[in-house]
This record gives C-alpha cells, sequence and structure tokens, in this order.
C-alpha cells in the first residue's frame, strides 16, 4: 500500500455549474479522503506559475492539438498559423490561463491508497471526447480540443488532477501551506472499515 497525497482542482466551468458535489462525491465514495480544501478566485500570475512553461510540456499540450486535428482531417495552419507543437502549446497556455483566472476554482488535496494513478484514472483523458465513458471527464463534458481551439480557449473538461508524484508535491506546495492540510490519525483504519482499539 502506498498512501498518497494528490492535487485536484475544479475547473471554473464546473464550479459554474454546480458539478463540484457530484465531483468530489465520486472521489469520496472511492474512499479517498479530503485533507484539505478551498474555493479561491486565483490570480492570472498565480495560475500561470502553477502550470509549466517548459518546451516539453507545452509540446505535449500542443501535440494534443495536432492528434484531434489530424483525427478530424482539420487545416491546424488555419487556426494557429504554424503546425509545430511548442508554439500551438504556448498559445494555449494563455488560453488556459485566462481561463483558470475568470472564475472561482475548487482546489483539493485528496488522499489514498495509490492516490494520484487513481485519481488520473477517474479524471479521464484530457480530451473529454475521447475520455473513457465512466471518467469524470467523459461523463460531465460536451466538448473537445478541436471545439475549445476554434472558439480560442482551452479545453473545458471539468477537473485538473496531479499527473504524477513531484507534480503533486509541486502542486499541492503551490496552492496550500502545510498548516493547510489535515492529518488524520486513523484515517485508513476508518477506510478499511476496522475501528480504533
Ligand atoms: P490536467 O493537467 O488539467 O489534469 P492533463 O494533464 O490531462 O490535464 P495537460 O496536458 O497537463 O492535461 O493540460 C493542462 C490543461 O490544459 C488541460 O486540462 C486542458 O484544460 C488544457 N489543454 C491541454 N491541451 C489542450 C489543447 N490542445 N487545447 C485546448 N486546451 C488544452
Ligand atoms: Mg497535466
Amino acid at each position: 500500500m502506498a498512501v498518497e497525497k494528490t492535487f485536484v482542482m475544479v475547473k471554473p466551468e464546473a464550479v459554474m455549474r454546480g458539478l463540484v458535489g457530484n465531483v468530489l462525491g465520486r472521489f469520496e465514495r472511492a474512499g479517498l479522503k479530503i485533507v484539505a480544501m478551498k474555493l479561491k478566485k486565483a490570480a492570472p500570475e498565480e495560475v500561470n506559475g502553477f502550470y509549466p512553461s517548459d518546451e516539453v510540456w507545452l509540446g505535449k499540450v500542443g501535440d494534443k492539438t495536432l492528434k484531434r486535428s489530424k483525427d478530424l482531417g482539420i487545416d491546424v495552419t488555419k487556426r494557429f498559423g504554424t503546425s509545430d507543437n511548442v508554439t500551438i502549446g504556448k498559445e494555449i497556455k494563455k488560453w488556459l490561463v485566462d481561463f483558470i483566472s475568470s472564475s472561482p476554482v475548487v482546489l483539493i488535496v485528496l488522499e489514498g491508497n495509490n492516490a494520484i494513478e487513481k485519481v488520473r484514472k477517474m479524471a479521464g483523458y484530457t480530451d473529454p471526447i475521447d475520455a473513457d465513458p465512466g471518467s469524470i471527464r467523459a461523463d460531465f463534458a460536451q466538448e473537445s480540443i478541436d471545439w475549445a481551439n476554434f472558439d480560442a480557449r482551452a479545453v473545458y473538461n471539468v477537473i485538473h488532477a496531479s499527473g504524477e508524484p513531484e507534480e503533486a508535491e509541486r502542486e499541492i506546495n503551490h496552492w496550500f501551506t502545510k498548516d493547510e492540510i489535515f492529518k488524520y490519525d486513523n484515517a485508513f483504519d476508518m477506510v478499511m472499515g476496522r475501528l480504533k482499539k
């Protein structure tokens, strides 16, 4: 058993649509513990520093547009003026910062057995149209990357979830101080149905 903490953000469109309870309910039902949570309208600089700026990450973001455009036979240069993944990623990051700072988000730290991978699987693939049925992004979004890019915005995909342990640690520290994170003495005894002796 690997007890991990992971960071989840309920994004502005999902907060406005009243989906916080539904999303949180799924995580609670799966036995994940909420150890920190707050509602916040984040400043653009804070969001800009939260998402990476390195070329590897920007390139991966751009690749998602290239993949979706290829699947649909869309000419990506018509929208972005280039087919370079990093340049496209930079443009999308600007849209993402505008979007995430536009209205309050709910910031959450969840704790549980193998929590990082578990939450990522429950979230599903970035692009809701390609996310597996049953995942949060598939079940709560009528949205796709091509549609978002056509409207010059980031894709509305309900939540953010940390992808790996270093990312989780960095993201938790970005939004929370140490004393804002609750430490249960017997959380996992409770989850496993074992009462404290
Ligand atoms: P997250 O980090 O939000 O959990 P992820 O790891 O699946 O999602 P990333 O590649 O880290 O996705 O992208 C961060 C966010 O940027 C995505 O959740 C999405 O809202 C937005 N995004 C990423 N790629 C694109 C794209 N090609 N077009 C539009 N928006 C995008
Ligand atoms: Mg990510």
